[in-house]
């Protein structure tokens, strides 16, 4: 939004890479959105389109063909695309988000070498998989298991909520390997891909957003993995998951702010335009209101996510600010986009039409990656340090 109110101090780096993201967006990426309603997927053209501008495997080191940006710049960027579609997000998350990542950190250099050129090339797409039906929150409550039978490992059991499971090359599936110790030692990351004997994907489930947006169930039935599909250390798959944790939550608290601020600039457009009883919307005190309201959510949210990406990159520990940014900026957009409905009137609840497709979008952020219980959790942990809580 254009009101110095809402400027924010931001390095060259980072207005260079904002200006570049949104003229992107705004000139190449526009034309697909609704392709991608239409169709209910993200064609391969966006992909292809992402390549050729540098926006797949933005995170990824040069060497293998990334674009080698922070996560500061990472999330910059994707608040760009979700100022027009959510879609463009998962397109990006799905080259740069938990599984390249935690690749970068813990993969051998044939890992590297095979999995992270085919995400910069735009060639593969990868998935995260730990939710299962009888542990989500509660992720160490899993009950997929890896058990070791003469030189393999041999993988049994149930994912689902998988985002783009069924179009996935490559999925990091966590699985129990101990028992006994579960997430202190006793969980392993594996890589599966598709094709591989035993691993099925059993459903395909659409939710309230936009249909681009699907999750998978997967299926593993004695799927035999050789070692080298291992990710770090046997036991140690907590560790390469929660390493990326705190980027996850931040690439969703950004992607929160730019769908808030593209909600009031929707809203802006139209009480400009509508008139009634004779006077504009936007001469409304009502109305003005709720603009103000939302325009303060989303200086705030800005302003708490880019310090903390700030510290980040400086290489200070968060602690607790990550679970934060995603509770406050994951609530935030929801706040925002009903005042947007509201101010749309029929329009704002009119299937189509934008406004309406990013108040379904955005209800998705208070329950992935951690719901929003389970970050005050988290922050209330981080608070009451030292007192014993038993749950
Ligand atoms: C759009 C989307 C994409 C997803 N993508 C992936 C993915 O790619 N990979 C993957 O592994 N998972 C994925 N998930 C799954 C997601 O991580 C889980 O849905 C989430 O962790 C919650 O688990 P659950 O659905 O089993 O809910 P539950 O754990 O059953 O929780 C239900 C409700 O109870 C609350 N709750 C739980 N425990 C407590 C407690 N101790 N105190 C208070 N409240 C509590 C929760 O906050 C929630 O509101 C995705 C989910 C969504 C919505």
């Amino acid at each position: 939004m254009e009101t110095p109110a809402l400027d924010i101090d931001l390095p060259d780096d980072l207005r260079a890479m904002r200006a570049a993201a949104r003229r992107f967006t705004e000139r190449e990426l526009e034309p697909w959105a609704q392709e991608i309603d239409r169709l209910g997927e993200i064609p391969p053209g966006v992909f292809e389109l992402m390549q050729k501008n540098g926006y797949c495997g933005m995170r990824l080191p040069v060497e293998y063909g990334g674009g080698g940006l922070t996560l500061f710049q990472y999330c910059i960027a994707l608040e760009e695309f979700s100022r027009l579609h959510r879609a463009f997000t998962i397109a990006a998350n799905y080259s740069s988000g938990m599984t390249p990542m935690a690749l970068v950190r813990h993969g051998t250099p044939a890992h590297k070498d095979r999995f992270l050129r085919g995400f910069a090339t735009g060639r593969l797409k990868s998935g995260f998989a730990l939710t299962e039906p009888d542990a989500g929150s509660d992720a160490a409550g899993m009950r997929t298991n890896a058990q070791r039978r003469g030189d393999r490992w041999v993988l049994n059991g149930r994912k689902h909520y998988i985002s783009g499971g069924h179009v996935a090359d490559v999925i990091m599936v966590m699985a129990v390997t101990d028992p006994d110790k579960r997430a202190r030692g006793g969980i392993t990351a594996f890589l599966v891909e598709p094709g591989m004997p035993g691993f099925s994907v059993t459903r395909v489930d659409t939710t309230i957003a936009t249909d681009a947006i699907k999750l998978a169930e997967l299926t593993f039935a004695d799927c035999e993995l050789p070692d080298s599909a291992v990710v770090g250390e046997v036991g140690n798959g907590f560790k390469v998951a929660m390493g990326s944790l705190n980027d996850g939550r931040m690439s969703v608290s950004c992607s929160c702010v730019g769908a808030a601020e593209s909600l009031v600039e929707r809203s802006i457009e139209h009480v400009k335009t509508r008139r009634t009883f004779g006077k504009l919307l936007a001469e409304r005190q009502a109305i003005q209101w709720m603009l103000a309201d939302s325009a303060v959510d989303i200086a705030a949210a800005r302003a708490l996510c880019y310090d903390v990406l700030r510290r980040i990159e400086r290489g200070e520990k968060v602690g607790s600010a990550g679970s934060m940014c995603k509770l406050f900026c994951s609530e935030m957009v929801g706040r925002v986009a009903d005042r947007a409905v509201q101010i749309h009137g029929g329009m704002g609840v009119i299937r189509g039409f934008p406004v309406e497709r990013f108040y379904r979008d955005v209800r998705h952020y208070r329950v992935g990656e951690g719901a929003s219980e389970i970050q005050r959790i988290v922050i209330a942990r981080d608070l009451l340090r030292g007192v014993k809580i038993d749950d």
